[in-house]
């Protein structure tokens, strides 16, 4: 089997040198870029299978390199890890707008980072394979029948209103992502509905309250947004 090929862009050396390493050992095939401009070079002739990316680079930054990736259609569809630092969640939540799939803080273990990269992967695969056909999610004791409108918790129907069952089915729909407050206003949107980012807020409280036992399913990311629990 060919190896999976990963694109780092980072400038901080070490950091490069120890996520080259790691991820060589893991089987990964590696491709390293110290600035913005030479990794979307990189990223555009190799079209590795996943990149990551820091956000703070000299030059042309890591939203940008971003930006570009997703607008372009030979690298829109490539996943896109954020190496990001403390205190950088404004960031984040850009990134994520702007199509990035996941984030991990610095300073990182070899550990957590290869499991980010697994779960990345997966993800993709898993959203390849069953993207659009799918009308039944079943999550633990969840169970979400999109064409009906309607949710169960171990069997029994959750009364939700409109909003909330979108939220829900926007959360639902992926395990595990992260999604910003305005981007699950962008999928509630469409009924004649004025959503805030307050009232996702509103929402989630809610949704959690009448899921019972399965509102634990939906995990809050500090400063960033809401992620259902990737089972
Ligand atoms: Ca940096």
């Amino acid at each position: 089997m060919p190896k999976i090929k990963i694109l780092a862009i980072e400038d901080e050396e070490d950091i490069l040198a120890l996520v080259h390493y790691n991820l060589t050992r893991d089987g990964y095939e590696v491709l390293t870029a110290t600035s913005g401009e030479d990794g979307l070079a990189l990223a555009r002739q190799n079209a590795p299978q996943l990149v990551l990316l820091d956000l703070m680079l000299p030059g042309m930054d890591g939203l940008e390199v971003c930006r570009q990736l997703k607008r372009t259609a030979a690298t829109e569809s490539i996943p896109v890890i954020m190496l990001t630092a403390k205190g950088e969640e404004a960031d984040v939540v850009a990134g994520l707008e702007l199509g990035a799939d996941d984030y991990v803080s610095k300073p990182f273990s070899a550990r957590v980072l290869l499991s980010r990269i697994r779960a990345v992967l997966r993800r993709h695969a898993r959203k390849n394979a069953s993207d659009a056909d799918k009308d039944v999610i079943e999550i633990g004791t969840l169970r979400i029948h999109l064409g009906r409108n309607e949710a169960l918790v171990e069997g029994a129907p959750v009364e939700l209103t409109f909003s909330e069952f979108r939220v829900l089915c926007c959360l639902a729909r992926r395990p595990g992502w992260v999604f910003t407050r305005s981007q699950i206003i962008d999928a509630v949107r469409g009924d004649d509905y004025a959503v805030t980012e307050r009232a996702v807020d509103v929402q989630i409280v809610g949704l959690r309250r009448k899921l019972g036992s399965a509102g634990r399913y939906i995990e809050t990311v500090r400063g960033v947004g809401y992620r259902f629990k990737d089972a």
